[in-house]
């Protein structure tokens, strides 16, 4: 597939990473750079560049990636407590690898807004 970032790497197991959940639909693993004391990503195995390139056919995919989320923080024991969750777009959004991915931060409050 063309435009591959290292998100496909790590799928393929070309590249290490912490993987903590894995279906057929999605993949989550550690951060390498953790900006809480739990965050991890939650990808689709099948690449969507940005938020902007979700298709109708895509709902499914995208709103699997909330519910990985969601169950992720019911077995690591955080989603009383809570969670931030959050999907960069472009340059403003502060996107940096071009296949679609969920923040999902925890451990600590969190402020906002986000400057
Ligand atoms: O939202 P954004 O595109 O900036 O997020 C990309 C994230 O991917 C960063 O938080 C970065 O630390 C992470 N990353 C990673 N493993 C890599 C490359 C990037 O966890 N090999």
């Amino acid at each position: 597939m063309s435009n591959e970032t290292i998100f496909d790497k790590i799928i393929n197991r070309e590249i290490p990473a912490t993987i903590v959940y894995e279906d057929d639909i999605a993949l989550a693993f550690e951060d390498i750079n953790p900006q809480a004391p739990t965050h991890l990503l939650i990808i689709p195995k099948r690449r969507i560049a940005t938020s902007n390139d979700i298709q109708q056919d895509d709902r499914e995919t995208v709103g699997h990636l909330f519910w990985v989320a969601g169950e992720i923080a019911r077995q690591q024991g955080f989603a009383e407590e809570g969670y931030r969750t959050v999907m960069n777009c472009n340059e403003n959004g502060g996107q940096t690898v071009y296949h679609i991915h969920v923040h999902l931060l925890a451990g600590k409050a969190f402020g906002w807004p986000p400057y």
